[in-house]
């Protein structure tokens, strides 16, 4: 099964306390696609510039991610600068220039449209709901923002996510999002938006997931009973930008490889996300995640899994 994201792909900047990168292959739909691309089949659909080379596109041919939705325009790739120098759970934005993706129209190729899955990764909301309209025939639609959109693009925002199925998105864009500082109140809040469900990232302290009324009944998990999933514990973290999207990429991309989305296989999905956000942050940008294979990701499963077990 194949799944579409829209989103950004872009050129970032990071700094970090374990040093700086200029100008690195980056973006929410570029760490998502890498991501879910040892599950499935993955297409993009975003707009780059002319500094998006044949160096770049050799990184998605490599894990055969499909780019025919992917248009070059004249000008710049999306840009983001970014410092986790006082908060490495956090980034703090230094600049964003949209650049190409100020003016862009997504074209879907015509052999997208028989994607089961789609998701809505970090980008100009009006553009994610614009994609999700002319895609009619998906079962499955994800997504995410941050707190760029939440501030100055809340009424586009709402739009957007009452046509979202499952929902990814930090503890503070939940805050943000919700009018409860409490967890439950403001995951209760957020699903009163539109998703069904939401997963609520937390960092290097792991992902929870919501249920509402109109979610999952079963395994365990219904509008009463969230579900927590670990983050691995680890000694140094590199850089991490792209953690969020390389865990909704493990999640999408395990949901995607399965026959049906269960309670069962939404709670393994979580733990893949929080595989494949683990392998992400131990280098600076996708260096880690373009290099992997499938026994890396099943060895680190069966550590989460371990990491958890009671009995
Ligand atoms: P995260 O998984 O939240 O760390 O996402 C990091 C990626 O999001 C970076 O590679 C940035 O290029 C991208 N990004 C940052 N700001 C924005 C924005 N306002 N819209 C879309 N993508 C963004």
């Amino acid at each position: 099964m194949a799944i579409t994201v829209v989103g950004s792909v872009a050129f970032d900047t990071v700094e970090t306390p374990a040093g700086r990168v200029d100008r690195c292959l980056a973006g929410a739909a570029t760490y998502f696609s890498l991501a879910a691309s040892y599950f499935t089949d993955v297409r993009v659909i975003a707009v780059v510039g002319e500094d998006f080379t044949a160096k770049e596109e050799a990184v998605f041919a490599a894990r055969g991610i499909d780019t025919r939705g992917v248009e070059r325009a004249p000008g710049k790739s999306f840009f983001w600068q970014g410092s986790y120098l006082e908060n490495l759970n956090e980034a703090k934005t230094l600049q964003t220039d949209l650049n190409v993706f100020a003016s862009f129209e997504p074209k879907i190729p015509a052999a997208y449209q028989d994607s089961e899955f789609l998701f809505l990764a970090n980008i100009d909301p009006v553009l994610q709901k614009r994609v999700r309209d002319a895609m009619p025939g998906v079962k499955l639609v994800g997504g995410d923002t941050m707190n760029y959109w939440i501030n100055d693009h809340r009424d586009n925002l709402l739009k957007m996510l009452a046509c979202v199925d499952i929902l990814l998105i930090n503890d503070t864009e939940t805050k943000l999002l919700a009018g409860s500082r409490n967890p439950v109140k403001a995951a209760r809040d957020v699903l009163s938006l539109g998703p069904k469900s939401l997963v609520v990232k937390h960092g290097e302290y792991g992902a929870t997931a919501f249920f509402g009324p109109n979610s999952f009944h079963g395994n365990g998990l219904d509008s009463h009973h969230p579900f927590r999933a670990p983050a691995l514990p680890l000694a140094e973290v590199v850089d991490p930008t792209g953690a969020g999207d390389s865990f909704a990429g493990g999640f999408f991309g395990y949901i995607a490889s399965q026959p049906e989305l269960t309670p069962a296989v939404f709670k393994r999905a979580m733990f893949y996300g929080g595989v494949m956000g683990s392998f992400t942050v131990e280098r600076f940008g996708t260096e880690r995640l373009r290099q992997l294979t499938r026994e890396e990701i099943e060895e680190r499963f069966a550590i989460f899994r371990e990491l958890t077990h009671l009995d």
